[in-house]
């Protein structure tokens, strides 16, 4: 991502973030607490996006399945939820739930926050946004990696169904449901097979003793 294209999308949040505070008196404590997630999800993410910066990327894995699951996963867990909860204007799809629902979507966002921030204490300069291999990358195995291969997926995988149970709306809830399926289809078969090359049987080795969105216990 070019750095026009980073700020383009801050400034796009903040606006949109600022129009869902602005209504916040339409809006139910549910979807508050969305909120409070993706813009806590925003500040653990930011030092992180900017700490790599710096890094040089020996390998970069950006072809069009790369784009569509980069653009699925902007689109329904920013823009629709946001857009939504700013104008109001997919309230034909909204749908009803049990209020234990938002009980448990509200619990999720606990789980899912401090996964995702170990994850990204964890991996460090080896994380970035899309498939890529940066100069001095290492196979990273401890930590949250010890026992799961993908626990940044795993919290996302949480956030999506927190978001579908505290936006209970099928265009900006439940759309991140599919979404992620299409990252978990399309996005880890190439992530495991670049870090198979690069790290050959040492991520065999890894690969073994862990599970992919789930812990493996010995
Ligand atoms: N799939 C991981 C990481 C997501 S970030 C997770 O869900 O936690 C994507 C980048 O992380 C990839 O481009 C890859 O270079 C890097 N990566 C993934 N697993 C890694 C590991 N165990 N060690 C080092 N880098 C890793």
């Amino acid at each position: 991502m070019t750095s026009l294209q980073a700020m383009t999308m801050a400034l796009l949040s903040v606006a949109l973030v600022a129009a869902v505070v602005w209504r916040w008196q339409t809006i139910g404590w549910a979807e508050m607490v969305w909120l409070a997630g993706f813009v806590a999800m925003c500040a653990i993410r930011t030092p992180y996006a900017r700490r790599v910066r710096g890094n040089r990327i020996v390998q970069a894995h950006k072809d069009r399945g790369e784009h569509v699951v980069l653009a699925a996963m902007f689109t329904t867990m920013m823009i629709l939820p946001l857009g939504h909860l700013a104008t109001g204007l997919a309230g034909f799809a909204d749908y009803a739930l049990p209020a234990w629902a938002s009980g448990v979507g509200a619990t999720l966002q606990i789980p899912f926050l401090w996964l995702f921030w170990r994850a990204h204490a964890d991996l460090g300069r080896n994380w970035s946004p899309s498939l890529e291999v940066r100069e001095d990358h290492g196979l990273v195995s401890d930590g949250v990696y010890a026992r799961v291969r993908h626990p940044m997926y795993t919290a996302i995988a949480l956030s999506c169904l927190a978001q579908a149970l505290l936006i209970p709306n099928a265009i900006a809830g439940a759309l991140a449901i599919p979404a992620f399926a299409l990252l978990w289809a399309v996005r880890v078969p190439r992530e495991e097979a670049m870090l198979r090359r690069q790290f050959a049987g040492a991520y065999d080795a890894y690969a073994a003793r862990t599970g992919a969105l789930w812990p493996r216990w010995p």
